[in-house]
């Protein structure tokens, strides 16, 4: 097989082809959710992304095992130690336990991201299960000299490595830049940089899950839950590790300190990360603006994949400024290019050299820094280039592997009448103007959450029998 898909590596601040350490085969780590709240589609802006990398590395042929945790303890509200756990502030707001809080956004999570079209990793471990791998490596690392005792907590000793801003050319103070919330000095750190592996005293007495260990009853910090559980499923040679850019500094830094200080050699090779989704405020957060989740877009009206898309046109490397009224753009787009699709006709045979040199062009704008909009570009030029239908059916099917934006799905659903949101059934042109107007009325009064007008439109309709459903590929309309 040949290496050919290549990204920036923060690392080395360079595009840099993947080298795998073993022949074809990609270990890749993926800082999974903290599942106190509901995903942001900020949150999975940066899944999206990482999905789109693990398809594109399997598309070009790489063999690819990928792993996430789940935060289900040791986040606190500052990503400097500092604050309440998020686990137990949720479990707070909702007079729930934390386990049950864990386990509700988990799946919520994970129904996101199938409502996304985001794969499920291969491995998917909650922190709470590698309790023993966690005191395992804080273990090592206090005989290695690498971690110190104050105050009744575990903390590692940055000042015993040569290099630990790996992220280099950023300072220092640019670094601190990503440090979400507010940052409290520790007393018990021997330097600033230093960082918790196992607390054992928590300005929280309640906090809820604590283990025992040979330092007392507590619990383990938030990043060597994510060098435990990498480890323990790839090994101590890691190829990718992925996140969101906030995770650089210090997650991240902090990981690749006590893994490489735990192993003793150079840890994981490529580092990816995805650049943040903004409102227009700036950053998007569950504390501020307009909490946007999967299900406020549902309930707005809008497909889940047509968000996906809205991520695929843009690069994964650049700030991505969120709008309804982009939404509305790409969502138009989508409806477009499916409609094209559902008037190809599944007829003869597939041409395989015109299928090669397409295949290829899509290959070379995701395998090269993953270009996804001008993979996009590609669905649109192949749909103008003089190759038969069957021809493109067969590349479309080839390109939404990576893209799954399940374009020949929703084409099959206008063809085939099921989808008639304006397409199948039999009405004059007059009344389709009405109920596409309608609908739009529709989407505009739940946007400004005007839900009385939204049902009235729905009565409306369906007292002249049209009955409106609201699906996950948008609003349907059909004759009753
Ligand atoms: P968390 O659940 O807070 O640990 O975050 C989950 C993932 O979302 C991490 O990889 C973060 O880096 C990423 N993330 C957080 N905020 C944003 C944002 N506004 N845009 C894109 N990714 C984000
Ligand atoms: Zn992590």
């Amino acid at each position: 097989m040949e290496n050919k898909v290549k990204f920036f590596n923060t690392l080395t601040r360079k595009v840099e082809t993947i080298i795998p350490n073993e022949d074809g085969k990609i270990g890749m780590y993926t800082c999974g959710p903290t599942v106190y709240h509901f995903a942001h589609i900020g949150n999975l802006r940066s899944y999206i992304m990482e999905d789109v990398l693990e398809k594109t590395l399997r598309f070009a042929g790489y063999d690819v095992k990928r792993v996430m945790n789940i935060t289900d303890v040791g986040h606190l509200s500052s990503d400097a130690d500092t604050g309440e756990d998020k686990m137990l502030k949720g479990a707070k707001r909702e007079n729930k336990t934390v386990m049950e809080i864990a386990k509700f956004y988990t799946d919520a999570f994970f129904s996101d991201c199938n409502k996304l079209n985001i794969k499920r990793p291969d491995v998917v471990e909650p922190a709470t299960n590698c309790i023993g791998e966690f005191i395992h490596m804080v273990e090592t690392l206090l005989e290695k000299g690498y971690a110190y005792i104050a105050g009744e907590n575990v903390y590692f000793d940055t000042s015993k490595l040569k290099d630990y801003y790996v992220f280099s050319s950023q300072s220092e103070k640019e670094l601190m830049v990503g440090v979400r919330d507010d940052v409290e000095e520790d007393e018990n750190k021997k330097n600033k940089s230093d960082f918790v592996l196992w607390f054992t005293k928590s300005k929280f007495d309640n906090q809820e899950l604590k283990w025992d260990s040979p330092w007392g009853v507590g619990y383990p910090g938030w990043h060597i839950e994510c060098s435990g559980i990498s480890i323990k499923h790839l090994g101590e040679y890691m190829d990718i590790h992925c996140g969101g850019v906030d995770n650089i500094f210090p997650h991240h830094t902090n990981e690749i300190a006590q893994s490489e200080a735990y192993l003793g050699h150079k840890w994981c090779n490529y580092w990816f990360h995805v650049h943040h989704l903004n409102d227009k405020s700036g950053k998007m957060s569950k504390s501020k603006g307009e909490f946007l989740t999967v299900s406020l877009l549902e309930e707005k009206g809008y497909n889940p994949l047509v968000y996906r898309m809205f991520c695929l046109q843009s690069h994964y490397r650049k700030p991505l400024e969120f709008s309804y009224e982009v939404m509305d753009n790409v969502a138009a787009a989508y409806n477009k290019l499916v409609k094209r699709i559902s008037g190809l006709k599944d007829e003869g045979v597939v041409d395989e050299a015109a299928f090669k040199i397409w295949r290829d062009k899509f290959e070379d704008a995701i395998v090269n820094d993953m270009n996804t909009s001008m993979g996009i570009t590609v669905i649109y030029d192949m749909l103008k280039a003089d190759i038969n239908d069957k021809t493109k059916l067969a590349l479309i099917e080839s390109f939404d592997y990576v893209l799954s934006l399940d374009l020949l799905k929703a084409a099959a659903a206008v063809a085939d009448g099921t989808d008639n949101s304006g397409e199948g059934a039999n009405v004059d042109a007059e009344l389709e103007a009405y109920i596409l107007a309608m609908i739009e009325e529709r989407k505009a009064a739940k946007k400004e959450k005007n839900f009385a007008r939204a049902d009235e439109i729905r009565n409306e309709l369906l007292e002249k029998g049209i009955a409106l459903e609201d699906t996950r590929e948008g609003v349907k309309w059909k004759l009753v």
